[in-house]
């Protein structure tokens, strides 16, 4: 039998692994010089202005909520189609949140789905938007942007699935997935199946320097030990010394260790390579499934696909699933419908509601998609895919 062919798997080199050592060598295993480091080259990278490196994705989630001002009473609209995070970010700061059908043609949350979703309601019903890059299809921030700008909402975009993604806008300028150009913030993982793997990891990026500074002080515990931030009214240390620090607001610790952020770090430095190598095993799919019942997407010219997976739709997705199973090719479905999890229908959602959405989730299967995947691996998959749908 062959060896297991997952969809997704990291790719650590030796180089990755002396990366690592160095910092074991070193000082400091956390809040070292290398989480600088890391942050100050994944924000060149990504084109935005700032980042900050925390413990995963779910935690860049959750501050972002926090610094967006999600709290009791808010609501907040997401894609059905994505990993549950996206949607419980907002449940953690006490938040509602509201899901709108997706694109069939994309499998992105809708931008007009959304309008009317505004639109059914008040002014000012709701708070934000939380688009999803979803399998690294960059979504149209421009449009996004538009809508939030005429009823006040701010944009966080999800963007694990998209580092080095991007797309033309109408005025053909290129916005890079995760840049913060038209989003307010964004977030990455750095799970071993995302495009950079660090164990656990996460990074946020940012566009303001108020964002940045608010992002840096939660993410380790909401303490500051700048004394150009100190507040009042605490006045019983009049000669502060360099011990002092201020608690200033709730936070938690959702910071990165120097070992994690040497491992992306040193991961970083491939990301362009491991990108045409992403981008060339989806073209070598879509060439062998065009013009077969294999449903693809292929997405249209100006839209920089990042891959982090590669799904097809098929009438009998669990017949195909057990099929390529049987070959110990370990495909995966992503994602079930976030609205018909049990803790979202506690919060009122119902199966039936987002059709596109269900109909998606019913028919797709993600193959196997990740740098390391050898030419004959994947040949190998297409076979069993093409054998199995008797194209
Ligand atoms: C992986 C992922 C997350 C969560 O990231 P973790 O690092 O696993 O916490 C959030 N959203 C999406 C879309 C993801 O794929």
């Amino acid at each position: 039998m062959n060896n297991p062919i997952p969809y997704g798997r990291q790719h650590i080199t030796e180089e990755d692994i002396a990366a690592v050592a160095d910092v074991l060598r070193g000082p400091m295993l956390t809040q070292g010089p290398t989480i600088g480091a890391f942050e100050k080259a994944f924000a060149a990278y990504i084109g935005a202005p700032y980042a900050v490196a925390v413990s995963n994705g779910t935690a860049a989630l959750h501050l972002c909520a926090m610094v967006l001002g999600v709290g009791p009473g808010s609501r907040v609209i997401t894609t059905p189609i994505t990993f549950s995070a996206s949607a419980n970010c907002v449940r953690y700061c006490g938040g509602e949140v509201h899901f709108a059908d997706i694109d069939p043609d994309t499998i992105l949350l809708d931008v007009d789905a959304v309008r009317r979703l505004i639109e059914s309601k008040p002014r000012g019903y709701f708070a934000g938007i939380i688009p999803v890059d979803f399998a690294g299809y960059p979504v149209d921030f421009a449009q996004f942007r538009a809508l939030a700008d005429e009823h006040g909402l701010w944009l966080l975009e999800d963007s694990c699935h998209a580092p080095g993604g991007s797309f033309v806008d109408a005025q053909g300028r290129t916005h890079r997935c995760g840049d913060s150009s038209l989003a307010d913030l964004a977030i990455f993982s750095f799970h071993p199946v995302k495009h950079i793997a660090c164990g656990e990891g996460g990074m946020i990026t940012a566009r303001t320097e108020a964002h940045y500074n608010h992002l840096m002080r939660l993410r380790t515990h909401g303490i500051t030990n700048k004394p150009g931030d100190f507040t009042p009214p605490y006045d019983g240390e009049p000669e502060r010394g360099g011990w002092y620090m201020q608690l200033q607001e709730l936070g938690y610790n959702y910071r990165l260790t120097d070992m994690q952020a040497a491992l992306g770090l040193s991961q970083l430095n491939r990301a362009d390579q491991m990108l045409a190598r992403r981008r060339a095993i989806a073209a070598r799919y879509d060439a062998a499934f065009a013009g077969t019942p294999v449903q693809i997407i292929v997405p249209p010219a100006g839209v920089g696909h990042a891959y982090h997976l590669y799904v097809v739709q098929v009438d009998d997705r669990k017949g195909l699933y057990d099929a390529l199973r049987a070959k110990n090719i370990f495909a995966q479905v992503h994602y079930i419908p976030v609205h018909t999890m049990p803790y979202y229908q506690q919060q009122g959602n119902v199966p039936g509601s987002m059709p596109h959405a269900e109909r998606y989730y019913s028919r797709c299967l993600s193959l196997p998609m990740y740098p390391t995947l050898t030419d004959d691996e994947q040949q190998f998959v297409i076979d069993a895919v093409l054998d199995f749908t008797g194209a």
